[in-house]
């Protein structure tokens, strides 16, 4: 609130000051007029206001009141001692401490480029000073006898060109100019208007009214009181904030006009004597020197820039390593340099395996540092005529112009999986790094195009990452063919749910001892136009990665509870019957699964405990916090957690007491291994004593043979689901499919 009264204050009494000078200088011939008192009265109170409220810095008070008070008595004498000393020891006074006072401000707001902001001011106060020196002091020193006067008179001007200086660096520096600086640098501005007018009126050739001077000064103080009045005046004398576009403008108007002004002036005048050429051509000097300080500077900035530019559009600013668009000329360049040559260049595509759980789990500085290393170690390994880029978050490539042979491609992409052997040492310790690695080696085919190489690259590291990563594949033609399906497979499946092509199917889960159904797991088929249905193991994986399986998992929760209501509801089934879906990592992460999965539960009318919701174990291993908080989250609302496939990852038993799991699905490689391998059935006494410490329940999946099905109950597994119960099947078998199954003695 006060501060918003003083910036009012301040930018009402501003414009007050033209208002003084003119009313001064119209109606008053003393500094005993209301003006005259006025301003002294709005000054002090000004001054006094801003240290009580404002609390400046001690320089900017001293400098103010110092300034005000020697000029006051300045103006004072003249009126009363004319052509005395002492006011023009005053004026230098005033003089000194606003060179003192703009010095501290300055010297905190220079911000980065100071040579240049210095060489401007430097340049425009020697300007000023040559026009001076010529229209003013020039005529004072030869037109004076009495020499100490003379003396301080030029002190005073030589001062006035300091304070212009650095009121010009004020002006040009990088900092954010603030409201009370503008305020109290025009205060200044308009101070030595004041001294160049009291020094014209000083000479024998000029007739100028004793209140026009004073008027110039009155205004200086309003304008001053106006400054010290605004609340940023506490921050006047420290560093301000950056500004975003540099003064250019003013910059180049103001240096130009000092630079052409005296020039002009020169050729127009005839030096008078002796003193007056030195003076001339020492000036002249040193505007020449700080012309050309700010040239050579602002050619090198410009190189500077050009380099920095350049350097951006076509290198990686993380690693220095050549980007994209630099790595594709260099491809061109080798192929074309090898045709007709027994040269094939090689290209390596290099992707860092799981980089994104790196980043992801220790944050983008380590992930960072991984990435330099890699650099430096792919770099290291590789001859001096090859390269290598950054061209992705994750991706490098390599371009080798020298191989001859597949063979001489595939053991460079082995030197490089080599180098990432040993492990990269981080500020969290050391890491084990592997990468997939896309070989593609230029054939014969002159019309192959550095693109086209790349791609061939990048298409076999897709293979080598499905493959199982950490290893290497040479690109061959039917790849490509592979990746084209596969793309178009991932736009057919974007349309698919909206097409209705997605089904789900149902395999019931039984509860052994009892032989009755106790729920069905709901399994995504996917029948394309072509009439083939599509398993998904085909095509999860790819709805995965492209994130369409979010949509297509909330369709899946919200079909299958509408499949078990009916159940219900029609009396095919207990209303204890549970339903278990399938969830990928990548829906709990997403932030509106778990109002999807409660919305899906709310439309259904069923109860929270009707849903099992399947993870597999790979969703622990890759943990984030999203994913254990949308867990519990679910779990809360009374929603069941199973582990999928258990035993075939590797969880250990922390994460498990870690994740709330209230299932264990045991894999079905584990039933089939039953048999006679009392290792397999070891293990599986095992996950079934280690559910049931965990007060878990657990089902035992892929069961085929009804030996498997005694071998489980005798292990006091009492769940079960598999191919000899029934197979998946479509909803509208359920009803006679769980008849059957109950009608059936199965132990
Ligand atoms: P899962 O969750 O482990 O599902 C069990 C798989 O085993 C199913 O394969 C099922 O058909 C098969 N199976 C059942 N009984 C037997 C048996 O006795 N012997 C053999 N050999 N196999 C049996 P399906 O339907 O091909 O599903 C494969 C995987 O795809 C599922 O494994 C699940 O991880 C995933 N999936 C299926 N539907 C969805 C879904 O809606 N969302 C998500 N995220 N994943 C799904
Ligand atoms: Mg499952
Ligand atoms: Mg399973």
């Amino acid at each position: 609130m006060v501060r918003r009264l003083l910036v009012v204050f301040a930018w009402t009494l501003a414009p007050c000051a033209v208002a003084v000078a003119v009313l001064h200088s119209l109606w008053n011939h003393d500094l005993s007029s209301p003006t005259a008192f006025a301003t002294a009265g709005a000054f002090v109170l000004a001054v006094l206001l801003s240290a009580i409220l404002n609390r400046p810095s001690t320089p900017i008070l001293l400098t103010a009141a110092s300034t005000a008070v020697a000029l006051a008595a300045m103006l004072h004498l003249d009126a009363s001692d004319p052509g005395a000393l002492t006011p023009d020891l005053l004026a230098l006074c005033a003089i000194v401490t606003l060179v003192i006072g703009l010095g501290t401000v300055v010297r905190t707001r220079l911000g980065a480029s100071a040579v240049n902001v210095l060489a401007d001011g430097l340049m425009v106060a020697i300007g000023s000073w040559l026009v001076v020196w010529v229209v003013l002091a020039e005529p004072l020193v030869s037109s004076s006898t009495a020499t100490d006067i003379t003396i301080v008179r030029g002190a005073t001007l030589g001062g006035s060109i300091v304070v212009l200086f650095l009121l010009a660096t004020l002006l040009f520096s990088d900092a954010s100019p603030r409201a009370s600086t503008m305020l109290l640098g025009t205060s200044a501005l308009i101070a030595l208007a004041g001294f160049i007018t009291r020094a014209v009126s000083q000479r024998a050739d000029v007739v100028l009214e004793r209140s026009t001077v004073a008027s110039i000064f009155l205004a200086s103080a309003v304008a001053a009181g106006a400054g010290m009045l605004h609340p940023t005046v506490r921050d006047a004398a420290r560093p301000g904030p950056l500004r975003l576009s540099p003064p250019l403008t003013t910059r180049l108007v103001t240096t130009t006009v000092s630079l052409v002004a005296p020039v002009i002036l020169l050729a127009l005048t005839d030096p008078h004597d002796g003193r007056d050429r030195v003076v001339r051509a020492a000036s002249v000097g040193v505007l020449a020197v700080a012309a050309t300080i700010r040239i050579v500077q602002s050619v090198r900035d410009n190189a500077r820039t050009q380099d920095r530019l350049v350097r951006n559009a076509l290198t990686d600013p993380l690693t220095g390593l050549p980007n994209r668009t630099l790595m594709l000329e260099y491809i061109s360049e080798s192929l074309r340099s090898a045709w007709r040559t027994h040269r094939r260049p090689t290209v390596l595509f290099i992707d860092v395996d799981r980089f994104k759980n790196i980043n992801d789990s220790l944050g983008h500085s380590i992930g960072d540092d991984v990435l330099t290393h890699v650099a430096t170690r792919i770099t290291g390994v590789l001859s001096p005529s090859a390269t290598v880029a950054r061209i992705a978050g994750d991706e490098f490539v390599v371009l080798d112009p020298d191989t001859e042979s597949p063979a001489q491609s595939v053991s460079l992409a082995e030197r490089v999986l080599d180098a990432l052997r040993e492990p990269v040492r981080t500020a969290e310790g050391d890491m084990f790094v592997t990468a997939s690695v896309g070989v593609a080696y230029a054939s014969d085919d002159h019309l192959l195009k550095a693109d086209d190489l790349m791609r061939h690259a990048d298409t076999a590291m897709y293979r080598a990452k499905g493959a199982g990563r950490n290893c290497i594949a040479l690109f061959d033609e039917s790849m490509l063919a592979v990746a084209t399906g596969r793309l178009e497979m991932e736009t057919a499946l974007y349309r698919a749910l909206e097409r209705g092509e997605l089904r789900l199917v149902h395999q019931p889960i039984i509860d052994i001892d009892l032989g009755i159904v106790v729920g069905f797991e709901a399994l995504m088929r996917w029948d394309r136009t072509d009439g083939r249905t599509v398993a998904p193991s085909d095509f999860i994986p790819i709805a995965e990665e492209t994130g369409t399986i979010v949509p297509l998992g909330t369709w899946a929760i919200n079909d299958a509870l509408s499949h078990l209501r009916r159940w219900i509801d029609t009396g095919v089934v207990s209303t204890s019957t549970t339903m278990s879906v399938n969830v990928s990592a990548r829906q709990l992460v997403d932030p509106q699964f778990v109002d999807a999965v409660s919305n899906a539960l709310v439309v259904s009318g069923l109860s929270a405990e009707h849903l099992w919701l399947e993870v597999t174990e790979s969703v622990m291993i890759t943990e984030t916090a999203q994913t254990l908080q949308a867990l519990r989250r679910l779990n809360s609302m009374g929603v069941r957690v199973a582990v999928d496939d258990f035993g075939t990852g590797y969880s250990s038993l922390s994460m498990l007491q870690r994740f709330p799991v209230q299932c264990v699905k045991i894999d079905r490689t584990f039933v089939q291994e039953l048999g006679d391998e009392r290792e397999t059935q070891n293990l599986v006494r095992t996950i079934v004593a280690m559910a049931d410490s965990l007060n878990a329940d657990i089902v035992a999946e892929g069961i085929e043979t009804e030996q498997q099905l005694t071998q489980l109950a005798a292990m006091r597994c009492h769940r079960a689901q598999g191919y000899l119960i029934s197979p998946p099947i479509a909803a509208e078998h359920v009803p006679a499919a769980v008849q059957r199954i109950q009608d059936t003695t199965w132990v």
